[in-house]
């Protein structure tokens, strides 16, 4: 009999040393821009190299917005982005009037289709923005080639692949802007949080100012405390001194973060490429490539297969499961409704999202758990 396991799906991984980070913060008289939140800045551009310019802020969402803001989309541009991802980078481009265009991603590793995005450029294309699937590296190399042969901007959202690499470059690096999240499952978290980086010094100042009002003077650089300007329209899309202590903290570990999840994807995969019917999103190994890994995507091949019943089986057996990402972004109700869909223009970002299964690999989870969650998917496609 095998002995059920309680495998959740993600959590947060919180230390001790997390939690005195945090707490030391709350002893002082700081919780807003403060030194922690610089060091924060100061150490992601660190870890990123290559020139990296950093600025912390408030989620993933509020740095989408901010690059959107800060490369002047607005009505009667498009921005081409990927069918398959989080809402938040489509959300950024509408809120900014700018036109969503969605493109099929690669059915292979879920990335963006290279071919596709250069077939939807018009003339009114003003921008790429692309998301790094799952931690596995979109073709930066091909994209910015792509958009720099047309004059457009790169938004990368990499949200959930820091510290993927291409030729040891990280992504995030290879636009204009990349945005990263520091929500709590991600593989470093704040709570809520977020970081825009940048290799363009001017653009990451002008980003820095925006998220704080808009103002010309940041609190430090104040000569009369209280008198400053407001040259530029602007939001408050600061991070907290709790928060960048958190993240400060986190980040100390992201080395550690990485190999286990490395390894315990190598395990899973181990385990999960030899049910018949089952196939593991992603691509080969490359020498230039380096995946940051975040979750498992699993695409049942086998139609016979009802998704439905396989994740209640999972479910019933104490694994955590999810969906990267539920619908492709156009067939959401609100793009549904504004732009229309055509289901024939996303075939691999439909069998995506209604054929694929996210599996736990987090830090969390041991070796035993990844053996158990390979032999209970197995046992759950035959039944
Ligand atoms: C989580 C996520 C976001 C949103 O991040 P928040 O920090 O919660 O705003 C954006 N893009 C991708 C790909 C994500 O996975």
């Amino acid at each position: 009999m095998t002995v059920r396991r309680e495998i959740p799906f993600a959590r947060p991984w919180i230390t001790d040393d997390d939690r005195a980070a945090v707490a030391r913060v709350l002893t002082g008289h700081i919780l807003t821009h403060g030194p922690e939140g610089k060091a924060f800045e100061e150490e992601f551009a660190s870890f990123l190299g290559a020139g990296a310019h950093c600025v912390a802020v408030s989620s993933c969402m509020a740095a989408l917005h901010l690059a959107s803001i800060a490369l002047d989309l607005g009505p009667g541009d498009e921005v081409l982005l990927p069918a398959e991802t989080h809402v938040a980078a489509a959300h950024a481009v509408e809120w900014v009037g700018a036109r969503p265009v969605f493109v099929d991603c690669e059915a292979r590793t879920g990335n963006v289709d290279v071919a596709r995005l250069e077939a939807a450029i018009t003339p009114r294309t003003r921008a790429i923005s692309v998301v790094h699937y799952a931690g596995i590296p979109c073709d930066m190399p091909a994209i910015t080639r792509l958009a720099d042969a047309h004059g457009l901007s790169v938004i990368e959202d990499a949200a959930i692949a820091l510290g993927a690499r291409i030729d040891r470059r990280h992504v995030g690096l290879f636009g204009d802007l990349g945005c990263f999240s520091f929500y709590p499952v991600k593989h470093i978290t704040t709570g809520e949080g977020g970081m825009i980086v940048s290799r363009h010094p001017n653009l990451a100042e002008r980003i820095a100012r925006i998220r704080a009002f808009g103002v010309d003077r940041t609190f430090a650089e104040r000569t009369v405390p209280g008198l400053y300007d407001v040259p530029v329209i602007g939001l408050n899309y600061r991070m907290s001194e709790m928060q960048a202590a958190l993240g400060r903290s986190q980040l100390g570990r992201i080395d550690e973060i990485m190999r286990r999840r490395e390894s315990n994807f190598e395990r899973l995969a181990a385990g999960v490429r030899e049910i018949p019917g089952v196939r593991v999103l992603g691509s080969a190994p490359s020498g230039a490539r380096s995946d940051s890994h975040y979750v498992m995507t699993v695409t049942l091949e086998d139609d016979a297969i009802d998704r439905g019943a396989v994740i209640a089986r999972l479910n019933a057996a104490g694994i955590g499961t999810s969906i990267y990402y539920p619908q492709p972004v156009p067939r959401m109700a609100y793009y549904q409704a504004k732009y229309g869909y055509d289901s024939a223009l996303y075939p691999n970002a439909e069998r995506i999202s209604d054929r694929s299964i996210a599996l736990p690999i987090g830090p969390h989870v041991s070796g035993d758990d990844l053996d158990y969650v390979a032999a209970r998917l197995r046992e759950a496609v035959a039944a």
